[in-house]
């Protein structure tokens, strides 16, 4: 495993680590989510990715009750968890960045991963209903109280993060120091875009999610949707109508080619273009069977023969490469 610097935090993270969305307490029995931990962890995996949200709620339970059973120590590894959409009735100031949700949806936290501190919180989006100060100064005592470590956000823009480090310099308050940002082959805006002030001038680090757009740059939505796949579940068929459209699989199916010629899988090709990006700190896989977890690890060893060549040949079929502004 590849441990890199979670911005300029002191902080390291394992290059690849395991995220539940979807999976823990969802499409996969507790079972299956233990073996994934322990596959990840052997493996040098060091970062578990949680939130509040995740099936409402189930998510952080599973993952509390594998920790208590194993026997690592709890320096040997990072658990985040994410507020915002709440996991209760949806009332009001059960959901949100308020002061008050965010302090209670960490004891909730807390409790349910079984854990006395959470090392990354993250606001899950940014929440325009309520000032950006309150939310900062909440993380901020989330801090000092020994509750959390680090705190960052997710899918906040540019401006959002920009201020809130601009209001935690004016009240000498701790920074956000971590963007979980949506980052792989098809949405790279934010990421090659957006934040390049930020990973310059502010040192972000980055945990990035779906980097194979849900399975989809598996490969295996070639021929259709394949039953007992993510894509496949009638109750996501939002995410099935956002993620598969013809220009994708077109590139796909020329990506699976040159994956061909590399010796690579799809997959392998497709995490690899995202570790090869120096300002992703983690990418955060997801996965429902073993044997794709023990796939897609194996980038780590393989994302270094993406050389300058290979990675124009990418770029000649993605043709999607996010334009700076000219200076
Ligand atoms: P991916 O885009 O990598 O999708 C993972 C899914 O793809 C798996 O669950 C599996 O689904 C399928 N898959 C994975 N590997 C393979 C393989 N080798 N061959 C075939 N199919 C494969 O990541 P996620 O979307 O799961 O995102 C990763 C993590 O990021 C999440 O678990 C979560 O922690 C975080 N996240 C954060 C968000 C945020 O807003 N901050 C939003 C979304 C995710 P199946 O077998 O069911 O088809």
């Amino acid at each position: 495993m590849e441990y890199r610097r979670l911005g300029n935090s002191g902080l390291q993270i394992s290059a690849l680590s395991l995220g539940t969305w979807l999976t823990f307490g969802g499409h996969i029995d507790d079972t299956m989510a233990d073996t994934l931990m322990s596959i990840s962890y052997d493996a040098g995996v060091n970062f578990f990715d949680n939130a509040e949200s995740y099936q409402g709620g189930k998510s952080e339970v599973v993952m509390g009750n594998i920790l208590k059973q194993k026997t690592w120590s709890r320096s040997s590894y990072l658990v985040s968890s994410k507020i915002f959409w709440g996991n209760e009735d949806g009332k009001p100031n059960q959901k949100g960045l308020s002061r008050k949700h965010i302090f209670e949806a960490t004891q909730k936290s807390l409790r349910s991963l079984q854990l006395d501190y959470i090392d990354l919180m993250f606001c899950h989006r940014p929440d325009k209903t309520v000032p950006i100060e309150e939310t900062v100064w909440a993380m901020h005592n989330l801090i000092t109280q020994g509750k959390i470590l680090y705190w960052g956000t997710s899918e906040w823009s540019a401006s959002e993060i920009m201020e809130a480090h601009l209001l935690c310099e004016v009240h000498h308050l701790i920074k956000p120091m971590v963007e979980q940002p949506h980052y792989n082959m098809f949405v790279r805006g934010k990421m090659e875009n957006e934040f390049s002030h930020l990973f310059k001038h502010k040192g972000l680090g980055t945990t990035v999610w779906s980097p194979l757009a849900s399975g989809l740059l598996s490969g295996k939505y070639h021929n259709g949707v394949p039953a007992n796949t993510r894509l496949g579940d009638e109750n996501l068929a939002w995410l099935k109508d956002s993620t598969i459209n013809k220009e994708r699989t077109d590139k796909i199916n020329l990506l699976q080619a040159l994956a061909k010629d590399l010796n690579l899988s799809l997959p392998v090709l497709a995490l690899s273009w995202c570790l090869k990006n120096t300002n992703v700190s983690t990418v955060i896989l997801g996965a429902t069977k073993a044997i794709q977890l023990e796939e897609n690890l194996t980038a780590i060893e393989k994302y270094t023969t993406l050389t300058a060549e290979v990675m124009e040949k990418i770029e000649a079929i993605l043709q999607n490469k996010p334009v700076l502004p000219a200076f």
